[in-house]
């Protein structure tokens, strides 16, 4: 069975010396309760939880899938009873408001503690994952009583929450969604209609499940501009606000799918089931958008947990398994063979994983310092610059880190040779698991038009500006700086080019609007590339500096995967940028109707 150790060390790393996270909590209000004591003591929690909870089931649970038995769910086994030990934990609470019976703790650390059961079981974690966004869209948008019937619930965990956007016809363009609401006399609304793939849509490890459905009214005008948010219990909380009476939205099927077999992917219809208006009419998407975002960071954290449990159970296999002799050489003489370790071609795919899992791991906690800020930063100017950076970086955490997440656990299997194949390492596992990664909450695709034209173009530039400054600051600080030139030079010639790319790209769209389509997975990955070189460099800085101390090997195994980074993956972003250039016309040429098969499928 695959392990996994919650990277605590690393994780002090980041938060601590690379990113002062004691500093920014303390100048969080409430944030003395996140002192460093704490923040360690729930860190180890978390880390005990989802090794000894969570891991033991995730085989299990991916085996035996989820069953449908008259209308009813049951998650696999030990499911239930890990939820339960959750809630019973308060870890649903952990950054939540106190109004509404959270621990008001800073969102970063519930961030901290997603990466580790990504890790271990990404299936389960998604029972009480999506809750979040649920409770995040009702605690923005959602009225007094909504908040109070709703939002204490999904807070304490004894309630989860789902997001129902998708329809058979419409995953992308939702403007097309047909599920219909129809103001009823109580003030409420009868929703009508059928919604796929919806993740923990029908369970059975909480008492009532929160449907957040997205609806049209009667009048709705056509396309997104007519979408409205409606909360729908699946029993409507009684006068004690208890479950009460059963609604009318039911789990029609289980979809049967490639990984995530533990969590429960359901068609779910909705039979004049009784819904309530959630914001203003009409403005359904943007209030959405308050989940899709928490959502889209928290698929990103998905490509993070599963990148590090392959690397970790890749490391291991790597220095046990013996196959042949280094080219230089036995190394283990006393063995039949050297560990495969020795070979540089494995070691070219566990630093993969290595420099991606860290990497991916600075830019979450990067990233989930700005949440904090927005959420809770108590400068007007600060709090605006956070959130164009988080603007600007969601689709790259979402989309870069599920794309390299994807590549470094199947560079797990191959570590294991064919071994990686066979279900029982549970290295094959990991791949399914992450494929959907790429795909949910908006795919690769569309979080790149996201990333080039709504975040960068749009703004002329403005928004890429705010980061390839803070960017340009650091290499200049850094400039005179001979232990870092290996970084800084390169890492400030991507940071001009990347400016150049967009202002290209800019152009030609100006003259050809499919061009930002042409360029755009490129040019996100491009600028995923460049991010995580931005932060490698802050790394190796960090690591420089601490090499002389009592930890010199974790420091310069630092150093050493920084340098992997610059000289065997940014140069990635060559290719990425001449593709960029390349413009769309080889993609637009050949025609729609045969692709030139010279026959009709
Ligand atoms: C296991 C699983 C769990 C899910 N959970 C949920 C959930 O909880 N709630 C929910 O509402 N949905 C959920 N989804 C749905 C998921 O979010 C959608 O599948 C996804 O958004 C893509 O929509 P689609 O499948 O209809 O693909 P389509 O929209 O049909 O897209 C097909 C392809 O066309 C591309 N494409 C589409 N439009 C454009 C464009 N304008 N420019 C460039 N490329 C484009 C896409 O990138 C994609 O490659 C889940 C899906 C799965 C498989």
């Amino acid at each position: 069975m695959p392990d996994y150790q919650a990277p605590l060390r690393d994780l002090r790393f980041v938060m601590d010396e690379m990113f002062d996270f004691p500093g920014h909590y303390a100048s969080l209000p409430g944030g003395d309760d996140a002192s460093p004591d704490v923040v360690a003591a729930i860190l180890e929690e978390g880390a005990r939880f989802s090794r000894e909870v969570l891991l033991p089931l995730n085989q299990s649970g991916d085996q035996e899938g989820c069953l449908l038995e008259g209308g009813d769910v049951k998650a696999p086994k030990g499911f239930k009873q890990a939820y339960q030990q959750y809630v019973e934990g308060g870890w649903p609470s952990l950054s939540a408001e106190p109004e509404f019976g959270g621990q008001g703790l800073p969102h970063s650390l519930g961030m901290v503690l997603s990466e580790m059961i990504c890790a271990t079981n990404l299936a389960w974690g998604m029972y009480p994952g999506l809750s979040h966004g649920a409770a995040d869209a009702l605690r923005h948008h959602g009225s007094d009583e909504q908040k109070a019937t709703y939002l204490t619930k999904l807070v304490e965990g004894v309630w989860t929450g789902t997001m129902c956007l998708t329809e058979p016809h419409c995953g992308t363009d939702l403007g097309l969604l047909k599920t219909r609401a129809i103001p009823t006399d109580d003030g409420g609304y009868d929703i009508t209609g059928t919604k796929i793939f919806i993740s923990a849509g029908e369970h059975d490890l909480a008492e009532n499940i929160v449907h957040l459905v997205l609806a049209k009214l009667p009048d709705a005008p056509e396309g997104s501009k007519g979408i409205s948010l409606f909360v729908v219990p699946k029993f409507l909380p009684d006068a004690d606000g208890n479950p009460g009476e059963r609604n009318g939205v039911t789990c029609g099927s289980l979809e049967h799918k490639m990984g995530i077999h533990g969590n429960a992917t359901c068609v779910m219809n909705f039979d004049a089931a009784k819904g309530y208006l959630v914001g203003a009419p009409n403005k359904g998407l943007a209030c959405m958008f308050t989940m899709m975002n928490v959502a889209r960071i928290g698929v990103g954290i998905q490509g993070l947990g599963v990148t590090e449990a392959s690397f970790q159970n890749a490391l291991a296999y790597a220095r046990d398994r013996l196959q042949m002799r280094a080219l230089s050489g036995p190394q283990a003489p006393e063995k039949v063979a050297d560990p495969i370790i020795v070979h540089p071609d494995v070691r070219r795919m566990l630093l993969t994983q290595k420099a991606f899992a860290e990497g991916g791991r600075m830019l979450v906690l990067y990233t989930a310092q700005m949440v904090d800020v927005v959420e809770h930063g108590q400068d007007a100017a600060e709090r605006e610059r956070a959130e164009t950076l988080l603007g600007l970086l969601t689709p790259i955490v979402k989309a870069f880190l599920t794309e390299v997440g994807f590549e470094a656990t199947n560079e797990g299997v191959q570590v294991f040779g064919g071994h990686g194949f066979i279900q029982e390492w549970g290295m094959e596992q990991l791949v399914r698991d992450a494929r959907i990664t790429r795909l949910y909450e908006g795919t690769t695709g569309i979080q790149a038009l996201d990333l080039l034209g709504r975040k960068v173009l749009m703004s002329q530039g403005e928004t890429l500006k705010v980061f390839t400054k803070e960017i340009h600051k650091f290499c200049q600080a850094e400039a005179d700086n001979p232990a870092l030139a290996e970084f800084i030079k390169p890492l400030a010639k991507l940071n001009a080019e990347w400016g150049e790319l967009t202002m290209g790209v800019g152009m030609k769209a100006m003259q050809d609007r499919e061009e930002v389509g042409a360029a755009s997975v490129d040019y996100l990955m491009y600028s995923g590339y460049v991010t995580l070189a931005y932060l490698w460099a802050r790394a190796a800085k960090q690591a420089t500096e601490a090499l002389e101390g009592d930890e010199r090997a974790f420091y310069q195994a630092k150093l050493d995967t920084a340098r992997f980074y610059y000289q065997r993956l940014l140069p990635r972003t060559r290719a990425h940028a001449a593709m960029v250039q390349a413009g769309g016309g080889s993609l637009m040429a050949i025609s729609a109707e045969d692709f030139g098969l010279g026959f009709e499928i």
